[in-house]
């Protein structure tokens, strides 16, 4: 706590009494030292920090794990068996010891006067007092004639007496060091020193959205007076906490683009034409509708942010390939940024044969020293070539040379504007890359990124305006993830495949000892019918402590029993230009069975690829697996995935069943969602500390649009009211500072 905080806090004094009757704001009580809160001393102090409670707001918005009802007290001798209960009574004995393998045994003896229960701990941290009074929530079983419970919630009434009796007491998550009933009074005094808390939002809002006012909210998470108080004062805080992301959303894309003059990328002509014209098939009509909003948004004098959605499969790709080149008949450059090199330099290679089938591809190795006049100066617009590069780490490549280019000289030709259309990594948003003329930047699986380079990129050039803005994702996140993630972004969805695609066909079977020969079968069979095949391994080298097939090991395997078959390799740790020979070779049908690592996850397009098998398919998570299957029946023939699974957990054996059940992938993201929590929607970031703590974005959609709407409304009536000030700065507070997912721009 800073120098300036620790005077702010002298001065209103320490918070023991009740509150004078001035309201305070969250923001204020965010400042104050959460030690200034009688019952926490120094040493708790440390501890509660931490676990992210710096201030007395913190301690506010702790939210408890439980309530007990105090009043639902059962007698011993009456309770239920076999259903979770609470109990009270006093402790008549109360003994430690060790039993096998280093564990320790609690055991005591309580008793309420009507029985006496038995009650065992295999947590050696639990030390109770005899003849204190403690309630048990747990559930009661019976052993012979004893009456038992083993491993219940405790709560040690005794310390406690005036917050525990006749009332709902809060359970919070043991915080490590601090005793449970100190926290409880701790939170307690704080309340009751807080309260009232000024709200942020009004009347008619808490009316439009029915919700209750904060200090209520704030009051009753802790101490309702009934149970029923609980459900009101808990979605006051959800709202809350979603309308401080929702706002710092909104004000971002207030700032950054609705109130900002966008790249004029407004030209419709021969290159779009030529391109559309050129496919070997028509655009599905969802296809057609995602372009029309794209095109549309580009050609508005505000930059477009957007985002785009669909299936692995779907026809994205061809879709951004249009917008790519509509910037770049409107005059301006264009930028498609992939997460991996593997991803970009397959976008790379796709955008290039397709420029040729077109006619749009630029002579290789005309006269590179003379630049962009002589290249391609006598050229009739219409057939205008389009000059497409990709820098990767390793090595920059043009579509206008044959060899590998310079890096230096690459720079030279973004910076003048003689490369049109820039396909990358994070190689493209180095600080010495700047471009001519970004008309538009495309983002590909964006949360793969860090948030800062993602800005850093749209920054780099502005002379005509702030560029468009298009991300792309190929894994579904349901309506309120977007809002959530992205705020009240624009989407376009394409949901319909195209045509000819037949349904994928996937079975799990176990790594038993008759694996590898069904594997190989499968295999035998594929490309007997003339078919490719995806192997996909965790590891790319054998392991001792991982206990997982590695792609080095497979690859010796097949090449072994399938000797007549034409086997590959690609992982990671091979050399860009090793990995972008053997992709080809897949592509072109020169390998018959690709043995890899998850470098194939997103985007490789081998139509011809029928069947992929995945070993140990129980170390993937689930979008990762919908990923890989994606590589399959992309043509016309059915696709099929076969999930090897070694020694399974529950988790792991929820996601292949739900792999064999579905091929939705907004269904399987809700699985995952239910599998994984909601925690890991937000980013890099999993360490729970920004996360949400009331909030569940499963169960809180509705409050996730509430809060997005009154968002939204506020920043349009005043951007610079104080409902949006206060609430972004609290969104600072309790998410910014802890979290960068929304970056730091
Ligand atoms: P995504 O980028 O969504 O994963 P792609 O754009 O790579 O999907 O398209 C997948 C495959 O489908 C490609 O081989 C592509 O040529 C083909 N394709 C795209 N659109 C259509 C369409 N409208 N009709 C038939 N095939 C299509
Ligand atoms: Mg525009």
């Amino acid at each position: 706590m800073s120098a300036r905080l620790r005077a702010i806090a002298t001065n209103i004094g320490s918070m023991t009494s009740s509150n004078d009757g001035n309201e305070r704001s969250l923001v204020y009580l965010a400042a104050l030292p959460v030690d200034m809160v009688k019952g926490i001393g120094p040493k708790n102090l440390k501890k509660l920090t931490s676990h992210g409670i710096r201030s007395v707001a913190d301690l506010l918005l702790t939210p408890p794990r439980r309530y007990l009802d105090r009043s639902q007290l059962f007698d011993i001798a009456s309770a239920p068996i076999g259903e979770e209960v609470t109990i009270g009574g006093v402790v008549t004995a109360f003994s430690k010891r060790r039993i096998s393998r280093g564990r320790t045994m609690v055991e005591a003896k309580v008793s309420d006067g009507t029985r006496t229960v038995r009650v065992v701990w295999f947590n050696p941290y639990i030390k109770l007092d005899e003849g204190e009074e403690v309630a048990l929530s747990g559930t009661l079983e019976t052993f012979g004639t004893t009456l038992q419970m083993k491993g219940p919630d405790v709560d040690r009434l005794s310390r406690e007496p005036a917050l525990t009796t006749g009332r709902v007491v809060p359970v919070y998550s043991t915080i490590s060091g601090i005793n449970a009933a100190t926290l409880r009074s701790s939170i307690d005094n704080a309340v009751r020193r807080a309260i009232p808390v000024r709200d942020v939002l009004d009347e008619a809002t808490l009316d439009a959205y029915d919700l209750v006012d904060r200090s209520f909210a704030i009051e009753r998470i802790h101490f309702p007076e009934t149970l029923s108080d609980v459900g009101p004062a808990r979605r006051r805080l959800v709202f809350d906490e979603f309308l401080r992301i929702q706002m710092a959303l909104r004000v971002r894309a207030y700032d950054e683009f609705e109130t900002q003059v966008g790249v004029s990328n407004s030209v419709r002509g021969p290159l779009l034409e030529r391109y559309i014209g050129s496919l070997p098939f028509e655009l599905t009509p969802d296809q057609g509708k995602a372009l029309s909003e794209i095109l549309h948004d580009m050609e508005a004098g505000t930059p477009l942010h957007r985002l785009l959605q669909g299936e692995v499969g779907s026809g994205k790709t061809v879709v951004v390939i249009a917008a790519l080149l509509t910037s770049v008949e409107s005059g301006h450059q264009a930028a498609f940024m992939a997460p991996t090199e593997v991803l970009a330099t397959q976008h790379y290679l796709g955008t290039i044969r397709s420029l040729a089938e077109a006619g749009m591809a630029p002579v290789a190795d005309a006269d590179l020293r003379t630049g962009t006049a002589s290249l391609f100066g006598s050229e009739p617009p219409a057939t205008r070539p389009v000059r497409v590069a990709l820098f990767t780490s390793g090595r920059v490549l043009v579509n206008f040379s044959r060899s590998e280019v310079n890096r230096t000289r690459a720079l030279e030709w973004l910076a003048d504007g003689t490369i049109d259309i820039a396909f990358g990594t994070h190689a493209l948003i180095q600080p010495d890359v700047s471009f001519h003329s970004l008309g538009i930047t495309v983002v590909d699986e964006q949360h793969r990124f860090g948030v800062e380079q993602r800005v850093h990129l749209r920054d780099s050039d502005r002379r005509d305006g702030v560029p468009d803005l298009l991300l792309m994702t190929a894994t579904p996140i349901p309506r309120t993830f977007v809002m959530a993630l992205y705020g009240d972004l624009e989407v376009s969805t394409i949901v319909t495949m195209p045509p000819g695609r037949t349904e994928l066909e996937t079975a799990a079977i176990n790594a038993d000892a008759e694996a590898d020969t069904a594997v190989d079968s499968q295999i035998r069979s594929v490309v007997a019918s003339g078919n490719q095949v995806f192997v996909v391994c965790p590891l790319v080298e054998p392991s001792d402590k991982i206990d997982a097939r590695s792609a080095t090991e497979e690859y010796l395997r097949v090449a072994g029993s399938l000797r007549d078959l034409r086997v590959g390799l690609l992982h990671g740790q091979m050399t860009s230009s090793d990995k972008a020979e053997v992709m080809e070779a897949f592509r072109v049908g020169a390998i018959d069975v690709l043995i890899a690592t998850t470098v194939i996850e997103v985007g490789i397009d081998v139509p011809n690829a029928t069947l992929i098998v995945v070993w140990n398919a129980e170390r993937f998570g689930l979008s990762q697996l919908h990923q890989l299957r994606g590589r399959v029946g992309r043509g016309s023939h059915p696709g099929r995935c076969l999930l090897v699974v070694d020694a399974s957990t529950p988790d792991a054996e929820r996601r292949v069943d739900a792999m064999v059940a579905t091929t939705d992938g907004f269904e399987l993201a809700e699985v995952d969602l239910r599998i994984r929590g909601h925690g890991t929607i937000f980013g890099s970031s999993q360490s729970g500390a920004g996360d949400l703590r009331f909030g569940d974005l499963l169960r809180d959609g509705d409050l996730v649009i509430a809060a997005s709407e009154c968002a939204t409304r506020a920043v349009a009536e005043d951007r610079t009211g104080r409902l949006v000030l206060e609430v972004l700065e609290e969104f600072r507070i309790f998410i910014g500072e802890s979290d960068e997912w929304l970056g730091k721009s």
